[in-house]
């Protein structure tokens, strides 16, 4: 009896990168390397599953990511890991594990990879995405806040995505500071429990902070009307943020302050910020982060300031595709040979052409037929020259070249000089 196999799929909100949007990946991901470059990060990288237990202690676990978006299960052992649901909480767990940070040792590391979060999957929002990582530790003063944030705006432009972006900051203040607030604002909630939804009243107690993030219409007048938490703050942190703004002025860097920015993780103080776009509907922010000064010593780390952000690559990638449509992949040269003396030799003649021109993304055809014929496929290819090797070419180890995109007339050179034809490409 023939059994019936139901077709296999990916994963609900894990998206596979097809031939077609991978140059778009490269791309981007090749400007965040020379970015990262620019700046003198190192990028450090640490494994996708974790213990549970460190999610838990660093994001908080009133948080949307840890009472509802994680991915845990025990492993053969009974032991309970998790895919990450973000990066800074590894990132900070490798620095204490390999004491990067021993003696106030300065660090600048960057990743990039892929995250895990069960969320509702719809645009710009996915169950595996990846994300750019950003962190600086052991540099307390605003100067890298505005330098991180210099280096944001340097990858917008490169990308051709700054005009779709907007930075909002705020700044959150210091533990005693948020406190004092925290209890004001449970005040404000509780006089106003009717009008909470069910989330909200979880929070109430647990973390009230988190209410004003809440995405609920609903809710959206009465946290209008809370308490604001920036006319709250110490004096050191109104200082440090002050700072921040005169080197974001200093730099050109255009910014708004939304004092209803929390951000969903608990470690965060003083600087918080987010580029938000109003292009992807309510995946609105590409990129976020801030100040937690207290993260690395709640984990058991020595005390470090420590500041950095996360970037949605897929959203980052959605603007590229509105600002550069057209980026695919192409290929420079397709190599015909024509003949049964050139079709033996080749991939070796091949070899010799790609000795010439390192960086050459060539095509080597494998089969045959009519010079009419491979001229179709060569310009079909999108590649810019074809190549052209036949008996003659063979004997004089030469190659001929067809401008297929341009009224250039053929020419024929020696293999070995190719390169004053092909330039550096
Ligand atoms: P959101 O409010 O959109 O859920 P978040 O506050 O949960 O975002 P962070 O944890 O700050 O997001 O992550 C930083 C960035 O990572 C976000 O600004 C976004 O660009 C990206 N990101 C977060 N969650 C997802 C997801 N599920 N799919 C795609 N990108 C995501
Ligand atoms: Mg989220």
């Amino acid at each position: 009896m023939v059994e019936t196999v139901e077709k296999l799929s990916a994963v609900k909100g894990m998206a596979d990168v097809v031939p077609d949007q991978s140059a778009a990946w490269q791309y981007i991901e090749a400007n965040i390397r020379e970015v990262m470059q620019n700046y003198a990060y190192t990028e450090i990288r640490t494994p996708i599953l974790e213990r549970t237990q460190l999610f838990k202690r660093s994001i908080g676990e009133v948080t949307d990511i840890v009472e509802k978006e994680m991915f845990t299960f025990p492993d053969q052992n009974g032991e309970s890991l998790t895919l990450r649901p973000e990066g800074t909480a590894g990132c900070v767990r490798a620095c204490i594990e390999h004491a990067l940070l021993r003696n106030q040792q300065q660090q600048k590391l960057w990743y990039m990879g892929p995250m895990f979060r069960y969320e509702k999957p719809q645009k710009g929002r996915y169950r595996q995405f990846v994300q750019l990582g950003v962190e600086a530790f052991n540099y307390p003063g605003p100067d890298i806040d505005a330098e991180q944030l210099a280096l944001c705006a340097r990858l917008w432009k490169r990308l051709g995505i700054e005009h779709m972006l907007e930075l909002q900051i705020n700044s959150l203040g210091d533990a005693p500071s948020r406190n004092a607030y925290k209890k004001k604002l449970i005040e404000y909630f509780s006089s106003n429990l009717n009008k909470l939804d069910e989330d909200s009243k979880r929070r109430l107690h647990a973390n009230p902070m988190r209410i004003l993030d809440s995405k609920n219409p609903e809710m959206q007048e009465l946290i209008a009307a809370a308490p604001v938490l920036l006319e709250h703050i110490d004096v050191a942190s109104k200082e440090h943020f002050e700072g921040l703004q005169r080197d974001l002025k200093a730099l050109g860097i255009k910014y708004a302050i939304n004092t209803r920015i929390v951000r969903g993780l608990d470690y965060y103080n003083r600087t918080v910020f987010e580029w938000v776009t109003d292009k992807l509907g309510s995946q609105s922010a590409v990129c976020a982060g801030g100040r937690y000064d207290s993260l690395v010593g709640m984990l058991q780390g020595p005390e470090t300031s420590s500041v950095g952000f996360a970037m949605g690559l897929e959203r980052a990638l959605l603007l590229l595709q509105l600002a550069k449509p057209d980026l695919h992949h192409t290929i420079d040269c397709f190599l015909i040979c024509i003949g049964s003396t050139a079709e033996a030799q080749r991939l070796i003649l091949a070899e010799k052409i790609r000795d010439q021109v390192p960086h050459l993304a060539m095509h080597t055809y494998l089969g045959s037929g009519s010079l009419g014929n491979l001229f179709k496929k060569a310009d079909k290819s999108g590649a810019q020259f074809a190549l052209i090797i036949g008996d003659e070419e063979v004997a004089n180890d030469s190659v001929s070249i067809k401008f297929l995109r341009s009224e250039q007339p053929q020419q024929t050179v020696a293999i070995n000089a190719i390169k004053s034809i092909l330039g550096d490409l």
